[in-house]
């Protein structure tokens, strides 16, 4: 089966957008009809109409729009003669508005709508074509187009050529027993390749290793569980089918953000739409999306320049932005990249190619996102991350009046834990209360390695000395667990916390400070205990 087709409610619903558009538009050309001679108007109304006129497929109209922008621009530049190009594409828009008001709405196309699953290209070097034939088939299901190869040489051709999503390596191919892991092997001594995971029939230490040296990112014994293959090949490439997709979409022009909603929803996004820009930030605090889609041109703010608040505000860094411009404008482009926009977009475009770009995005932004994010030692999240994910705890809080509570964690006396038992056992050290965090503490919280011997841990929903008891315990348990060093002799090793909970006046800042303030409160009471800023003795 090719290209399901999209299900009635998707064509309907937007032909139903597309009726409504042609329904309003008399009122948008009396609008423009009635801005005649004021160019600074006419042309943020003309720019309204290249945007939607496009969008819903009436290219003469838009291009009549886009006329009439140029000129009202040319002549606010001081091009007196632009005059005359406004009313002539003046004329000659509200004449083609006319028509499409009083043609019957054309229809939505098949091709329009794309509901089509997303589909993840995926190579496969496998020798034996009857094991090759049924992992393609058994991967489509799961969205995932796999391309088989026979030999190693066509196989890293066609990954020179046009690198997939990711790789399926059998490491046994052909007559040499490491064929897959060799190339694989050769191809990252050319460059960076995509995430691979090798199948084997061997379960030996040697062809685990040999994929581990490969840069394998996962290791599958023959035969393989669709699922499991499917799941892993998910994890790799940052897809998560759990979590459907999160886009918000800022867009003043109602009928036009309704349009790409459609488009998005109907692929398995989640799409809120925002028709002010001003309201985007707590929109986003609130949401959560995993990419924003910004119309450019809005009154009251440019996309540009909501980019640019986002970006200062702490939380919002990495939040993938995507611009949807009908401007022609280059300087936009560029300024939208400086403001590490994915990309700017041009109205119109198709819906496939929408849904195709936004999932590329979110796509790579969790995969990095997951890559970045954890420390690589303990594997707990880094400082960065840690602030990310507090200033959105701290909003959540404020909006449900919930307590939330932050704490730092220190071990004790580290400096002398690698003076006598070596770096090497101090990296166990870290390891292992980082694993202990993350086993011990419930899925909502989240574990971080601020630096050296620091962890830090956002408790949400939780009252400070719910999370003194809470730490409190993992101290007991930490202290329990025995150590040996390069001499081989068994040692213990504590930690300290200060513990801060969020009050009704303070802020991230002021949450990070107490939670200092309250560990070097307990280094100094002893160590080994832990101590809630703004109470009265310690606990040990
Ligand atoms: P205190 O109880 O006051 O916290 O004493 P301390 O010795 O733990 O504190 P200090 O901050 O003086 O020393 C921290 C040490 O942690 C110094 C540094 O060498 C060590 N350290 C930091 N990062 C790592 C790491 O990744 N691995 C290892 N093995 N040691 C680290
Ligand atoms: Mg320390
Ligand atoms: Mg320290």
């Amino acid at each position: 089966m090719t290209n399901p087709i999209p299900p009635v409610s998707v064509v309907t619903r937007q032909r139903e957008i597309r009726e409504q558009y042609v329904l309003m538009l008399p009122e948008r050309l009396a609008a423009l009809a009635q801005a005649a001679g004021d160019a600074r108007r006419l042309s943020s109304l003309a720019h309204g109409l290249i945007g939607s006129a496009s969008t819903f497929g009436f290219t003469e109209l838009a291009d009549a729009a886009r006329q009439l922008d140029q000129a009202t621009r040319a002549l606010v530049a001081g091009e007196e003669e632009a005059a005359t190009r406004i009313d002539a594409a003046l004329a000659l828009a509200l004449r083609l508005g006319e028509q499409v008001a009083t043609s019957p709405v054309p229809d939505v196309s098949e091709e329009e709508t794309s509901a089509r699953a997303e589909e993840i290209t995926v190579y496969v070097l496998e020798d034996d074509p009857v094991q090759a034939r049924e992992l393609v088939a058994q991967l489509r299901p799961y969205g995932y187009h796999a391309i088989a190869y026979a030999d190693p040489d066509s196989f890293a051709d066609a990954v020179r050529t046009c690198a997939p999503e990711a790789m399926l390596v059998d490491i046994i191919c052909g007559p040499d027993t490491d064929a897959g892991s060799d190339i694989v092997f050769t191809l990252s001594a050319e460059g960076p390749v995509p995430p691979t995971i090798f199948l084997s029939g061997r379960d030996d230490f040697e062809a685990r290793l040999s994929a581990v040296r490969a840069g394998g990112a996962g290791y599958l014994v023959k035969p393989v569980d669709p699922a499991v293959l499917a799941e892993r090949l998910d994890q790799i490439i940052g897809r998560d089918s759990a979590r459907p997709y999160r886009v918000l979409l800022v867009d003043d022009d109602a009928l036009v953000a309704a349009e790409y909603a459609t488009a998005l929803g109907a692929a398995g996004m989640e799409v809120e739409v925002l028709a002010d820009p001003v309201r985007a930030i707590g929109h986003i605090r609130r949401f959560l999306p995993d990419l924003l889609l910004l119309d450019n041109r809005m009154p009251g703010c440019s996309g540009l320049e909501l980019a640019a608040v986002l970006r200062q505000q702490e939380g919002m860094l990495s939040l993938p932005i995507l611009f949807l411009t009908a401007d022609e404008d280059l300087t936009d482009k560029r300024l939208a990249l400086d403001l590490g926009a994915e990309d700017l977009l041009r109205k119109p475009i198709k819906n496939a190619k929408l849904v195709e770009q936004v999932r590329a995005r979110v796509r790579r932004a969790r995969q990095l996102q997951a890559m970045m994010a954890r420390d690589s030692l303990t594997g707990a999240l880094n400082h960065a991350m840690v602030q990310e994910h507090l200033a959105t705890e701290v909003a959540r809080a404020r909006r449900e009046g919930e307590p939330l509570s932050f704490a730092m964690i220190d071990v004790d006396r580290f400096k002398r834990v690698n003076d006598e038992h070596g770096h090497a056992a101090g990296d166990r050290v870290l390891r292992s209360l980082s694993r202990l965090l993350r086993q011990r503490l419930r899925r909502s919280d989240i574990v971080g390695r601020y630096g050296g011997e620091e962890f830090a841990v956002i408790l949400p929903r939780t009252n400070p000395q719910e999370a003194a008891l809470i730490l409190d315990n993992l101290r007991k348990a930490f202290h329990a667990v025995g150590f040996r060093g390069g001499d081989d002799k068994l040692f213990h090793v504590t930690f300290s916390a200060g513990v801060a909970g969020l009050t009704d006046t303070g802020d991230l800042a002021s949450l990070n400070l107490s939670a200092d303030a309250a560990l070097y409160f307990a280094k100094r009471a002893g160590r080994d205990r832990v101590h809630v800023s703004g109470s009265i003795s310690a606990s040990a």
